[in-house]
């Protein structure tokens, strides 16, 4: 099983590593000698726990999670990620207080505005933060620019890559904003293992795992045991909080050991394979650097062409290293621009729709001989165009 190396820069699902692919395709069909393909077997089967407990050492050793969080998966993607954080944290709230908590959201992109509005149609009391929606999602706002965070808040939601608009925070809310108690939840769907973070700093980590960890089907969860806790459903009721969901009740999947129910075994396997990648390739250390160049030299070629190559997020220390965006001076350009990168291989490029323009997403996978090859493409099209 072959195929050349794709130059791909979609932002999602993303490519993975040929051999990753290669092992797990063999694996699809036979695993272990147990006469079984790996996703044939059992979820609850000595194989499967292997593949869970791997994947969450492999986890651990790339970021550094402390003993104070646990690791766990659950069906799904980012939206089920992000609809299932307030039941869950509010429970924990009505746990430690016995009052029913508020959130605060950060809306800095299409998908915390998606987060906030889903958190708010489900009936929890939000609090948006701040929302730069007036700006195109376009910068943002030191912390001292935000609203205060309310009395009763369990958390502040943030979205730390915003993959449509392309802006990403270069740091989290420390105590001068955020007070004790209230816990940082971040949706790092887009940038999870794409830099060292500081997991004791979050209460939750939430990603889905189609971007830089692997195929569609599972969200990764690192989560602050304290907040593992939650009120009975007596008391919720009380309250009138709603009730988790049990599929998405954390504390029951965390029992479970992320199998309370059928979990894709097969998409879980795909992580432990490039999580163990990533670690054979030198960790988390390495990528960054990889990650941060892939970045560096595309945003260089674009600056090269200023009026012609125009970039949405105005503030260059919240642009993103994932996900590029940028937009020539009309529609025309743009398909332009698409059609002639994918006549060279270049293929991927187009942006989200609702934004329109060109989206260079650049996960993990994404070596640096494609952005490279883009770089180059980059400035011949500008030489022409501009
Ligand atoms: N959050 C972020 C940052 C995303 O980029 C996406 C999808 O692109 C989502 C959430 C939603 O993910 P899903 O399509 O898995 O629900």
């Amino acid at each position: 099983l072959d195929r050349e190396e794709p130059h791909y820069f979609g932002a999602g699902p993303a490519i993975l590593p040929t051999s990753v692919l290669q092992e797990a395709a063999y694996d699809l069909v036979s695993y272990l000698n147990e006469g079984l393909g790996v996703g044939e077997i059992s979820h609850r089967s000595k194989p499967a726990m292997q593949i869970i407990d791997d994947t969450k050492a492999n986890l651990a050793k790339l970021l550094d999670i402390p003993d104070t969080h646990e690791t766990f998966f659950m069906q799904g993607g980012g939206t089920t990620g992000f609809s299932s954080i307030p039941y869950n944290l509010i429970a924990n709230y009505a746990k430690k207080t016995g009052k029913v908590g508020r959130a605060a959201y950060a809306v800095t992109g299409s998908w915390s505005k998606k987060a906030a509005e889903e958190a708010e149609r489900l009936g929890f009391d939000v609090d948006v933060v701040v929302n730069t929606k007036d700006i195109k999602f376009s910068d943002i706002p030191p912390y001292s620019e935000w609203k205060p965070i309310a009395e009763n808040t369990s958390y502040l939601f943030v979205c730390d890559n915003e993959t449509v608009d392309g802006n990403e925070f270069n740091d989290i809310p420390g105590p001068e904003y955020l007070p004790e108690g209230v816990e940082l939840v971040a949706d790092l769907s887009s940038n999870i293992l794409s830099r060292k973070v500081d997991v004791s700093k979050y209460g939750l980590i939430m990603a889905g795992a189609q971007k830089n960890i692997g195929l569609a089907g599972l969200t990764i969860y690192i989560i602050k045991k304290s907040l593992l806790e939650q009120a009975s459903d007596a008391d919720l009721k009380a309250l009138g909080v709603p009730l988790v969901p049990i599929a998405y009740q954390y504390p029951i999947v965390v029992k479970n050991n992320s199998a309370y129910n059928t979990i894709p075994i097969f998409t879980a396997h795909i992580l432990k394979l490039v999580t163990g990648k990533l670690l054979e390739e030198g960790g988390l250390a390495k990528i960054q650097a990889t990650d941060e160049k892939k970045a560096s030299i595309l945003y260089a070629a674009l600056a090269k062409f200023p009026e012609f190559y125009i970039l949405p997020v105005k503030n260059p220390r919240v642009r993103s290293k994932m996900n590029v965006v940028f937009r020539l001076p009309s529609a025309e350009l743009d398909d332009q621009f698409v059609k002639e990168a994918s006549a060279k291989g270049l293929n991927g490029l187009k942006g989200h729709r609702s934004v329109g323009g060109i989206r260079a997403s650049m996960y993990n996978a994404v070596t640096l001989e494609s952005v490279e090859l883009l770089v180059k493409f980059v400035e011949e099209f500008g030489k022409t165009h501009a």
